[in-house]
């Protein structure tokens, strides 16, 4: 891999280049992003060793897609126009379905692998890169036979080096479980974080009060609209449908409290410390 092309290069194309490179010294690392002051921010956090555009990628031998992912939709079939015809290309993104439907029938079709990282934290751009980000995480991968074979081989040997546990899946399954298991919890924190800034206007307040509890819960509200808009507009029955019943379960604890049934309160949180024996191992 002589050449590789990120476009995006913030949060998570950042660190699976600072990674990459670590593992492939000799390779060029080369940045595309909207903005001009994002590339010389990469540039400076030596995320990447050259500025690159659009055009550049018909020079690529891999690229890596770590846009929102309405963009990916958008510019996924233009990226398979130009790249080579033994290039791989790969996304990052965190809803699948739309994605791999935006070039079902494109010719480079199996020049393509639809990958999710499942691994990152509330803060974006090119500062926000860190290297070890994937070690030990999972990386969910769609419609692997779509990809050509050679192709496959090559991301997995990138995927190892990154020390990532491979999973694969349909893309509309993949839509549905992460809604449960990631978008719900983002807007929980985000509404968790909107009710107590709305009841308690004066922030000093809030931090002054606010246990690790707290910090905690709402630490993903801290992450980005503009991440997020499209991966909910894209993912949105199965984020209603989780949202649904999310609601029901915050509605019947409203109604145990108002009832005074404090034994069934008891009783619904003791059931759902169930969660430490799932969530061992992964924390
Ligand atoms: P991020 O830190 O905000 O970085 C995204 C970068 O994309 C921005 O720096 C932005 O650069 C650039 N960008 C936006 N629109 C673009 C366009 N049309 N063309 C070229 N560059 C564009 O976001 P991220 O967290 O790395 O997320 C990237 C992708 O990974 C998303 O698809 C997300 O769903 C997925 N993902 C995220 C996480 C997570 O926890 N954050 C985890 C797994 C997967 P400019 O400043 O130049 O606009």
């Amino acid at each position: 891999m002589k050449n590789i092309y990120f476009i995006g290069i913030g949060l998570i194309g950042g660190s699976l280049a600072k990674d990459i490179k670590k593992h492939n010294p000799d390779t060029v690392i080369h940045g595309i992003s909207r903005k001009d002051a994002t590339l010389e921010q990469a540039l400076s956090l030596n995320l990447i060793d050259k500025k690159a555009t659009f055009d550049d990628i018909e020079q690529a031998d891999l690229v890596i897609v770590s846009i929102p992912v309405d963009a990916t939709v958008k510019l996924l079939p233009t990226i398979l126009d130009k790249v080579p015809d033994n290039a791989l290309v790969i996304d990052a993104g965190s809803t699948k379905e739309a994605i791999c439907k935006a070039v079902e029938n494109h010719p480079k079709r199996r020049n393509f692998l639809a990958a999710h990282p499942i691994a990152g934290t509330e803060h974006s751009g090119p500062s926000a890169a860190i290297s070890g980000l994937f070690e030990g995480k999972t990386n969910i991968i769609c419609e692997v036979e779509k990809t050509a074979f050679k192709l496959q081989e090559k991301a997995l040997e990138i995927f190892r080096n990154l020390g990532m546990r491979i999973r694969y899946m349909n893309p509309e399954a993949h839509d549905k479980h992460i809604a449960y298991v990631s978008h719900l919890s983002h807007i929980s924190s985000f509404m968790l974080g909107k009710t107590v800034i709305d009841k308690e206007r004066n922030e000093r307040d809030i931090f002054d009060m606010a246990g690790s509890g707290f910090a905690s819960t709402v630490r993903l509200a801290k992450s980005s609209p503009e991440m997020w808009t499209p991966i909910f507009k894209q993912n949105k029955d199965n984020v209603i449908e989780t949202l649904e019943e999310y609601i029901n379960n915050l509605s019947h604890f409203k109604d145990l409290m108002k009832q005074d049934n404090f034994e069934a309160i008891f009783d619904e949180m003791k059931n759902t410390n169930y969660i430490k024996e799932i969530l061992n191992g992964i924390n």
